[in-house]
């Protein structure tokens, strides 16, 4: 019974998969085939003059700015808005839904945000107006060219594109678009726990994340596309020392700064543990052929050589963070006037976890290294473990690696942990491979433009990203 049903359900499958073959063959939008016209970097310049700025109160949302960025949307993608079905949220949050051919597959999830971050308080160093769109000297400039709307903008194009010249996904096809990922992340999570409440779990979810890199690694002449398969945990901790109060011309022998000054410096004097295994390793595994002889011999051998290694990861603040969870003072307050000893001071730690440490370890870690029962410790917000690693061997990884080989041709690709947080956390239960990567070159200049003034991006390196998506759509029919 149970051998006729297999081979049956094998019939059936195959005489499915070879009419979708057929269809396929039809469809495929090869890269020398696409072509980005002009009017393309005109939406991304238009996209960037709305001022989707996000607050961190979200009922204090530029509302106009967000329901205005929305109809310009439908009205530069009416392929897309027609042929994707719409599922709304309380919130600005837009959740598209592109019907794929074989409804029996795990759907995909293409994830980019359409808030900024505020331009205000930089406003007198940006050399073109933040909100302007200016296009000069084949760059588009304004708040929001890298940080997000290219990928929100490009996977749109992307999409259009394909849908002008017939192309049908394999697998449903997703679009999700937070509105306020800059601060909360609401957005995101309503859609996140959307998806959950409908069992709906995909096969790859793609996210923002890094690109590829220039001049990241000095030691790799190489440009390296950078994939995130992991993000760092997250997690804030509140410090309090109280203290009697009195009069600073008899002060005790440490004030409630002092004590709270210690605690910090020993937080910062006993980082946690570095590691060089799992992702660090797996990244510099696949760059060290790149890197001169002696280099090459040392990553090769990290079983004899890891002391080292780590000693001159831990160097530099972004190496560093791949190896080990830190933990950074972000915010202190005490005191109120010059001749009062302060009653209470208070810190904010906020640390990012490495895969393999948990939020279980930073209370038993404080109390260790401070060592002093008058500082009391709690957490504060949200706390999440670094997400789980998507698999090299997936059909994501496979698809997205694919696609750099053919738009990037000069890039060697590499797995990475992402430092920072992103939408996807909230998709952790949704998805074993969640990716995190933006399709466009960077250089160490460039990161500094991200948050900064002067955000830009090249016409050639959107209309890269605008390919790559294209081909991405493609290569995971293929696989
Ligand atoms: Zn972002």
């Amino acid at each position: 019974m149970r051998l006729y049903c297999f081979t049956f359900i094998f019939l059936f499958s195959y005489s499915i998969s070879a009419q979708f073959l057929k269809k396929k063959k039809k469809k495929i939008i090869s890269y020398e085939s696409i072509i980005i016209s002009d009017s393309a970097t005109q939406r991304l310049s238009n996209a960037i003059q709305f001022e989707t700025v996000s607050k961190t109160d979200s009922l204090d949302f530029y509302k106009d700015e967000f329901g205005k960025f929305y109809q310009f949307l439908k009205s530069s993608y009416p392929l897309v808005f027609q042929n994707c079905t719409q599922i709304s949220f309380n919130s600005h949050a837009i959740l598209l839904k592109w019907e794929g051919l074989n409804p029996n597959l795990k759907p995909n999830l293409f994830m980019a945000h359409q808030d900024v971050v505020p331009a205000k308080h930089q406003k007198y160093k940006w050399n073109y107006p933040p909100f302007g769109g200016v296009i000069k000297n084949g760059q588009i400039y304004g708040r929001g060219t890298l940080d997000d709307k290219a990928s929100l903008i490009g996977l749109l194009e992307a999409a259009e594109y394909a849908l002008k010249n017939n192309f049908e996904p394999l697998r449903t096809i997703y679009f999700a678009f937070g509105d306020d990922e800059e601060t909360k992340g609401n957005g995101a999570k309503e859609i996140a726990d959307w998806f959950l409440k409908n069992n709906i779990e995909f096969e790859l979810i793609l996210d923002e994340g890094p690109g590829v890199g220039l001049d990241i690694i000095p030691e790799v002449a190489k440009p390296i596309a950078f994939i995130g398969i992991a993000e760092k945990g997250y997690a804030t901790v509140e410090l309090t020392v109280n203290q009697e109060s009195g009069h600073s011309s008899m002060p005790s022998k440490h004030t409630a700064i002092g004590i709270l000054s210690q605690a910090i410096a020993n937080i910062e004097n006993n980082p946690f543990k570095a590691h060089y295994h799992g992702l660090a390793k797996k990244m510099f595994d696949e760059i060290a052929s790149e890197m001169d002889f002696s280099k090459k011999i040392v990553f090769r051998n990290s079983w004899l050589f890891s002391g080292l290694i780590k000693k001159e990861l831990a160097k530099k603040y972004s190496t560093n963070a791949l190896i080990r969870t830190t933990a950074a003072t972000t915010m202190f307050t005490s005191g109120e006037s010059e001749n009062v000893l302060p009653h209470k001071a208070s810190a904010t730690i906020n640390f990012r976890l490495i895969p393999g440490d948990s939020i279980k370890d930073i209370m038993p870690y404080l109390k260790k290294v401070i060592d002093n029962p008058k500082v009391k410790v709690s957490f504060k917000g949200e706390a999440v473990n670094a997400s789980p690693i998507a698999k090299k061997k997936s059909v994501g990884y496979r698809a997205l690696e694919k696609s750099c080989h053919e738009i990037f041709p000069k890039a060697i690709v590499a797995p990475v942990l992402v430092i920072g947080s992103t939408d996807s956390r909230y998709f952790n239960l949704t998805c074993h491979n969640i990716l995190r990567f933006i399709p466009l070159h960077f250089s160490n200049a460039d990161l500094e433009h991200i948050h900064g003034f002067d955000e830009h991006v090249g016409i050639e390196n959107y209309h890269n990203m605008i390919r790559f998506y294209i081909r991405l759509f493609q290569n995971l029919n293929d696989f």
